[in-house]
């Protein structure tokens, strides 16, 4: 049987309805590595546990548990929550870190809860001193850097998808453990049926994109948005929006990017026609590169932007779009 290091971190991957593990894994095992040992956690069809664990490994896991989801697969978060209460128990680690995916909050509330340890949500980053794992948040609209830590127990911390950029070095052959689970037979929620929806757009998901490309209500109209899309297809980024672009009506709820959207901290992101508030600020600040394009010099966005254009967006993204494609095409 593994021994696992007194300093491990326990950390659920996500794994895709494809079959493969979610984009967030690198980020989730470079953050555990840089406070301790990575141990991977995958809950998922035995058949595709070899395949996993390697990709695991290749991201930086020291170990992997691998549990069966056998029948279970049609119940939603529980069969997951037993697996991390079984392998918490098996590792005693000094933290779990869970992506802060929708699914991933779930099962980070349950095992908390069932487990009573505390719960740290949305960390945009991770530290340790020398009482144990800490969690850094991006709070107030991001106008300031906070630090938490639980008062006793390993800390339950869900990492915003994209936030950290830390990756650990790839293990050739992690040691792999096949997990004992006993079902507990808490309520789950259960798939009845479901419908493939099969998405058309080669453009990346906005949550946990690399670039984003995000329009407002400088726009004017669902049609001018496509000067947005234009720009996003050129980068190869994914879309987002103003509150008040959507409210508008140019794009859907889903692209929303702020407080009361999806928060994103992608290497790049691009606003364009949007002032910059507060609650916008909220979902994007945590970006590493801002690029502000804005008619008004005052906008508040430039006082988050490394890189800003004061000027009309209807000619100066054309003339950006030009000058990225003649770049390509050298
Ligand atoms: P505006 O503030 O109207 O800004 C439009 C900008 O476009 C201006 O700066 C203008 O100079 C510029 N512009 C206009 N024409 C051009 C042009 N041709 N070229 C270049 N620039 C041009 N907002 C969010 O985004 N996300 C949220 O999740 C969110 N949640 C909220 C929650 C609450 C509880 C509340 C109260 C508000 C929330 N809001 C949210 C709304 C937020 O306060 C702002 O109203 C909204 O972000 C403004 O969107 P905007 O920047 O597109 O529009």
């Amino acid at each position: 049987m593994t021994d696992f290091a007194a300093d491990s971190i326990l950390v659920h991957l996500d794994v895709l309805p494809s079959g493969e593990l979610a984009k967030s894994a690198a980020g989730l095992l470079g953050a555990a590595a840089s406070v301790g040992t990575p141990v991977a956690l995958i809950v998922a069809g035995a058949e595709r546990h070899d395949e996993l664990a390697a990709a695991a490994g290749a991201l930086g896991a020291q170990a992997v548990l691998v549990a069966d989801l056998g029948g279970a697969d049609t119940a939603l978060t529980v069969p997951h929550v037993d697996a991390l209460a079984a392998a918490a128990d098996l590792v005693q680690p000094d933290a779990v870190l869970i992506s802060n995916s929708i699914e991933g909050r779930d099962i980070a509330g349950r095992f908390a809860a069932r487990t009573r340890r505390a719960l740290s949500a949305d960390a945009v980053g991770v530290a340790r001193d020398d009482e144990g794992v800490l969690a850094q948040h991006s709070v107030y609209g991001g106008a300031y850097n906070v630090t938490s830590a639980p008062t006793f127990g390993a800390y339950v911390i869900t990492v915003r998808q994209g936030a950290i950029d830390a990756r650990a070095e790839a293990v050739a052959s992690p040691a792999v453990t096949a997990l004992q689970v006993t079902p507990s037979g808490a309520p789950a929620a259960v798939i009845e049926s479901f419908e493939e929806a099969v998405n058309a757009s080669t453009r990346p998901e906005l949550r946990g994109a690399g670039k984003v490309v995000s329009g407002g209500r400088g726009l004017g109209s669902g049609e001018q948005f496509a000067l947005v899309e234009q720009l996003a297809d050129t980068l190869g980024a994914a879309i987002g929006a103003s509150r008040a672009a959507v409210d508008a009506g140019y794009v859907p709820y889903s692209y929303q990017v702020g407080q009361t959207g999806v928060s994103v901290s992608p290497q790049l992101y691009v606003a364009l026609g949007i002032s910059g508030a507060i609650q916008h600020k909220a979902g994007m600040q945590t970006a590493k590169t801002i690029v502000a394009i804005n008619k008004d010099a005052d906008a508040p966005i430039f006082e988050i932007a490394d890189f800003g254009v004061v000027g009309d967006l209807f000619q100066v993204v054309p003339q950006l779009i030009a000058a990225l494609e003649a770049n390509k095409a050298k």
